[in-house]
């Protein structure tokens, strides 16, 4: 049962499983020295924003849930800018998510990224708060997860969803809709004609893409379910994810899918990579808490790979600029330092074969209906990242936001830009550090994942050798 996945990996990548544990070997060293160093464990992150999207998202007073922050004058100037990187944005339409050209930054554009240091903003050191058990966990967990999931549903027309099972009971809503307004328009629907002289004939057209607020009763289910015991819940959420992964479901949504339940997967793996035993009071591994969450569930171990793949392609496209970023500690030595580093990586990442193509999404005859699907699947995604103020735990928080922004900051650099844009680019305005320091850490905690997978294989052979 806790086989590791064989084949290829599929939806858009041609890699196969098997290639990218053998990459691994490589990257997770390389990563594990590139994220120790101060450049990419220094995090800029406002801990303290408001959940925005329900009340009482309740607050972990473990010990472990706490998150210690640093004292700011350890920071470079220079990093404290958003200078190192300016992302601009037509407003361009035919292309993927308004396509992003790079550009030179103004003067005037560097001033308006000096940032604001908002007295909320805290910087913290990546390497002083592992992602690790915290025992966060119940309902505040699970809405959080189930909102996320929920984040699946994408409002477009048959011809895009075909398959999608989840968006039809919405779509059939909208359907309903437009005919009564046209049944309105010909006089035969009474009760249409009716509520639009009460003014209150919802307009045909779809409503804006809003974040999902789970509604008071859905709440309400959610919490009546928990003390029933650990089943109840866990089978409303697996619904959930069965309800996300229909067999036949369009490529979208599955990608979509799969990079959550993928990151979801990844962060139970650290979980039980670092746990804490109770009893002996000491951290360390904990097999059945791995075979339990991820190892007998296929499709979750092999959602981890696929994020990889899509990290490790957003990796190599920006690998030319990553080369020659600046990155400015003040200390000649460091800087050069650091740039070795970074090439070594790059170096890697240039041996490696096409891992992702993400060319084949967001495919179809209909440009409009291609363009709103890629505008919705990207303000899901940004929902995703606004989720992260809802989880009742400041670690869980801190590295929740760093792997949404990193898995968000991949998705920009797959869609939001051509090769020909990005090809031989230095630092004049693709990322900014955040998103930097974010893309490889969370490329570092997928990387670690695959190698916790084969140390767990490990275990369960020993373990069944013993039997
Ligand atoms: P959960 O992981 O809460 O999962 C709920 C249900 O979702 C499961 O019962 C299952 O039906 C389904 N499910 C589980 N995994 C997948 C998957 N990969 N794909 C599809 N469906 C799935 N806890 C810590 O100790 N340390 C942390 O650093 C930490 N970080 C977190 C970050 C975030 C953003 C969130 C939301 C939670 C975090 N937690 C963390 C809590 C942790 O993820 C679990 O929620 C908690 O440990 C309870 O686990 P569980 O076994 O009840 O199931």
């Amino acid at each position: 049962q806790c086989n590791n996945p064989t084949g290829l990996i599929g939806d858009s990548s041609c890699c196969d499983y098997e290639t990218v544990g053998k990459l691994n070997v490589d990257f997770s060293a390389k990563l594990a020295e590139v994220v120790s160093m101060p450049f990419f464990r220094y995090f800029k992150v406002n801990l303290y924003k408001e959940c925005p999207f329900w009340n009482g998202a309740g607050l972990c007073m473990n010990r472990d849930c706490s998150v210690e922050t640093m004292d700011k004058s350890k920071i470079p100037e220079k990093w404290k800018s958003h200078n190192l990187g300016k992302v601009s944005m037509p407003s361009s339409l035919n292309q993927p998510f308004g396509m992003i050209r790079p550009v030179k930054p103004t003067i005037k554009e560097q001033e308006f990224c000096v940032p604001e240091e908002f007295t909320d903003e805290v910087y913290v050191d990546l390497k002083d708060n592992p992602e690790r058990f915290t025992g966060y966990s119940g309902p505040s967990a699970a809405i959080v997860w189930k909102a996320i999931y929920e984040e699946n549903c994408f409002d477009v027309s048959k011809e895009m969803t075909a398959g999608c099972h989840y968006c039809e009971s919405e779509r059939k809503k909208l359907e309903e809709q437009q005919q009564r307004h046209k049944d309105h328009q010909h006089g035969k629907d009474e009760e249409a004609v009716e509520e639009m002289e009460n003014n209150i004939l919802v307009p045909p057209e779809p409503a804006p893409m809003k974040p999902h607020k789970p509604s008071k009763r859905e709440m309400e289910e959610i919490f009546s379910r928990v003390p029933k015991g650990k089943g109840g819940l866990q089978q409303l959420i697996q619904d959930i994810a069965d309800d996300r992964n229909p067999e036949e479901s369009c490529l979208e949504k599955r990608v979509y899918y799969r990079l959550i339940s993928g990151l979801h997967a990844s962060i139970s793996i650290h979980i039980c990579d670092e746990w804490f035993n109770q009893t002996t009071g000491e951290w360390g591994p904990n097999l059945d808490c791995f075979i339990s969450r991820v190892g007998m569930h296929p499709e979750r171990l092999e959602n981890i790979y696929f994020d990889y793949v899509v990290l490790l392609r957003a990796v190599t496209k920006i690998s030319d600029y990553l080369a020659g970023y600046e990155f400015c500690t003040g200390d000649d030595n460091i800087d050069s330092n650091i740039m070795n580093v970074v090439n070594e990586l790059v170096g890697l990442v240039k041996k490696c074969p096409p891992t992702f193509d993400e060319k084949l999404l967001f495919q179809g005859d209909h440009k409009g209906q291609v363009q709103k699907l890629k505008h919705q699947f990207r303000d899901h995604f940004r929902n995703v990242t606004r989720i992260m103020d809802c989880v009742g735990c400041e670690k869980c928080r801190l590295w929740g936001k760093v792997q949404t922004m990193g898995l968000g900051t991949a998705l920009k650099l797959l869609f939001s830009y051509d090769e020909e844009s990005l090809q031989g680019r230095k630092a004049d305005g693709v990322l900014t550090r955040p998103e930097i320091v974010a893309l490889l850490n969370t490329f570092n905690r997928f990387s670690e994942s695959i190698s916790a997978i084969e140390r767990f294989g490990v275990m369960y052979q020993n373990r069944l050798d013993q039997e």
